[in-house]
């Protein structure tokens, strides 16, 4: 049994917090950690330590902080196999999914070590006779990641990469349900060189997220979980005066047009659904064929699929689906299954009941499908974040883009098709943040920037690549004047310059 402590000022502390949380190993269902839980000390320590190292981080060349980024991606490179087990050991996925979100996060890393670039200003010659005009971005400060389950390792780095390259100093709250990555991420990031202090680490929930949010010294908030969290972290930051981008929960639709490529689209449907359980912000939930045979030949494909697949414990290199995070959340998922038979749609493939022999107390549920949903059931509303996958049959085109515009989410969409037509006005008229043609999962690359619409984001911003360093940065404009002598007298009028 490990004891997963938090990480302020470049070493390891229970912190003055008398309370502690179970981690568990999902597939085995037994506890394998003692997680500490900060109080407002602890957190209150972990935001000083951020704030005393960050004046001489700010100071220090941008290209010389990302020499400290550079030497962190190699150091994360050679420990992978390690740092895999961690993730897989706490989360459930499978070691190459596990592998997949470090290799994603990676690079991000690899963006923010071209920072210098991002941060180059602008400068306009000659505004006036003899004077001049500069933009810049300078750091905020101290800032602060909140983040899932159930990517412990790639959202940490959605963020604290740009935000320590652009010369801010780092306090990370991870999810408490599978931390001790987290503390990994900060002996590497200690080893790389990082000067102790630019990067934290507290564990616990809602306290602690509370106190990042009231402290005056946090200057801005990255958050990423489920939507009525996010629009309370991002209700209460902004109050604090706070720059907050939160983002949320999602309900992601992948078209499936008469032309399509059903052999393609429904093994895309399988990794885009049941992928590390379903519990991903960017799994595909809801298929929605084009006409009758379209959905006929679609549900065709995906029964067989969805009846082989291969369950088992992340560890096991044939398992193509670990376990779900908690025997709560397993619940949870089994309930909305009972929902669904309840509400009237056809259960195809049923997952409910599920045992492993050998892991018989791991947090298993077999994959899912329903067919027939439609839009007033819970089970399509909702959120389900476990592996389930809807399909809602549409009579056209217009009808399935109506289904995903009229969602309250809106993270991520498919369409799969061979019509440029439809593709092109499926991107055009979407109402959502990232799109897929013939690409189930569009996770954005590291160089663009991540996020959904709706009330999948709260705040202005979307996650890393160029949004991220306008996120992490505020600017400034200076005018300067170069005179060869100063002329006498002061001037009463809203300065023009000629
Ligand atoms: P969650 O909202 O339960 O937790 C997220 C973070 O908030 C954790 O660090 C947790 O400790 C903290 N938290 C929980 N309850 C809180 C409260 N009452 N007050 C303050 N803080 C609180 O989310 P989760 O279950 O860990 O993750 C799954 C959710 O995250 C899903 O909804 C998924 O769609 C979403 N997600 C979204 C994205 C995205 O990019 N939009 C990415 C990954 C996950």
């Amino acid at each position: 049994m490990t004891s997963i402590q938090h990480f302020i000022g470049g070493a390891f502390t229970s912190g003055s917090g008398s309370e502690t949380l179970p981690v568990f190993n999902p597939a085995t269902g037994e506890q394998s950690g003692t997680l500490s839980i900060a109080d407002a000390a602890t957190v209150d320590q972990a935001v000083a330590s951020a704030l005393a190292a960050f004046p001489a981080w700010a100071a220090t060349p941008p290209h010389i902080r990302a020499r400290a980024l550079f030497r962190f991606r190699d150091l994360v490179e050679q420990n992978m196999d390690r740092l895999a087990g961690i993730i897989t050991a706490e989360h459930g996925k499978v070691l190459s999914d596990a592998k997949g979100e470090l290799t994603r996060g990676l690079e991000v890393v690899e963006f923010a070590c071209g920072i210098p670039q991002m941060l180059k200003g602008d400068y306009s010659e000659k505004v006036g006779r003899g004077v001049d005009a500069v933009s810049l971005r300078q750091p905020l400060g101290v800032v602060a990641g909140i983040t899932p389950f159930n990517f412990p390792a790639m959202v940490p780095m959605w963020m604290f990469p740009v935000a320590i390259a652009c010369g801010n100093s780092f306090v990370l709250k991870p999810s408490e349900r599978d931390p001790s990555l987290a503390g990994e991420i900060g002996l590497l990031l200690q080893k790389a060189g990082l000067p102790d202090g630019v990067f934290n680490v507290v564990h616990g929930g809602k306290a602690a997220v509370d106190a990042l949010l009231d402290d005056p010294r946090v200057d801005a908030i990255s958050f990423v979980g489920s939507t009525p969290i996010a629009e309370y972290v991002h209700h209460r930051g902004t109050a604090a005066g706070k720059r907050v981008q939160a983002l949320g929960g999602a309900k992601n639709h992948m078209i499936v047009m008469p032309d399509a490529d059903l052999d393609q689209a429904a093994d895309a449907l399988m990794g885009a659904a049941f992928g590390s359980a379903g519990e991903r912000c960017m799994a595909i939930s809801v298929a929605v064929p084009v006409g009758q045979e379209t959905a006929d030949a679609l549900i065709e494909r995906l029964t067989p699929r969805v009846r082989s697949l291969a369950i088992g414990p992340g560890t096991d290199p044939a398992a193509e689906m670990g376990p779900l995070i908690t025997a709560a959340h397993r619940d949870k998922v089994s309930g909305y299954i009972d929902a669904g038979v309840a509400e009237g749609a056809k259960l195809v493939v049923d997952g409910r009941g599920l045992s492993l022999q050998g892991y018989e107390q791991g947090f298993f549920l077999g994959g899912t499908l329903f067919d027939n949903v439609r839009p007033d059931m819970r089970i399509y509303r909702e959120e389900i974040f476990g592996p389930v996958l809807s399909v809602v049959r549409a009579g056209s085109f217009e009808e399935a883009l109506t289904l995903v515009n009229d969602h309250e989410f809106g993270n991520g969409t498919a369409i799969f098709t061979r019509d440029g037509d439809a593709a092109q006005s499926f991107l055009s008229r979407v109402q959502a943040g990232m799109v897929g043609v013939n690409v189930p999962i569009p996770v954005p690359m590291a160089f663009h920037s991540f996020g959904g619409w709706k009330r999948s984001l709260f705040g202005d911003h979307h996650i890393h690549g160029p949004e991220g360093v306008r996120f992490y940065t505020r600017l400034k404009t200076a005018t300067l004047r170069w005179p060869t002598g100063i002329r006498a007298g002061a001037d009463f009028i809203m300065p023009t310059l000629s």
